[in-house]
């Protein structure tokens, strides 16, 4: 097992508070929430942003935006509205070096990132 925190976390061999899960994905409450919901998708499998995607893994996306579909609807977002988001790298201030998704919601947010 590799040293990586959201790795472990996808495990289960440190404990989250789970929204989502299927065979791909996990889903779970930020430590520090930045809005009424502010929930974590990972893929479970170690890549480490957006821009570490390779050929064969490109259908992450996919289950990734399925899940946050999931977890929109299942935190009551879905209509009112969500942001979601995925820091890559130094510039964008990622933190977590294993590819994730913020969900943001829960509140009218504004818009700048700069
Ligand atoms: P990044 O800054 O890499 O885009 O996002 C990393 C996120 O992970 C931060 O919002 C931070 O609050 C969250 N985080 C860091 N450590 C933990 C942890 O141990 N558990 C949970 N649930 N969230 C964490
Ligand atoms: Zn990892």
């Amino acid at each position: 097992m590799n040293d990586c925190l959201f790795c472990k976390i996808g495990a289960g061999q440190i404990k989250s508070d789970v929204v989502y899960e299927d065979q791909r994905v996990m889903a779970f409450r930020d430590l520090t929430p930045k809005a009424p919901v502010h929930i974590l998708i990972i893929p479970k499998k170690h890549i480490e942003r957006v821009s570490a995607v390779t050929e064969p893994d490109f259908g992450i996306f996919a289950d990734l935006h399925r899940a946050a579909q999931h977890v929109a609807k299942s935190q009551n977002v879905f209509e009112s509205g969500f942001r979601l988001i995925t820091n890559n790298g130094k510039d964008a201030g990622q933190t977590v070096n294993h590819l994730h998704y913020h969900l943001l919601g829960g509140k009218a947010m504004t818009w700048s990132p700069v």
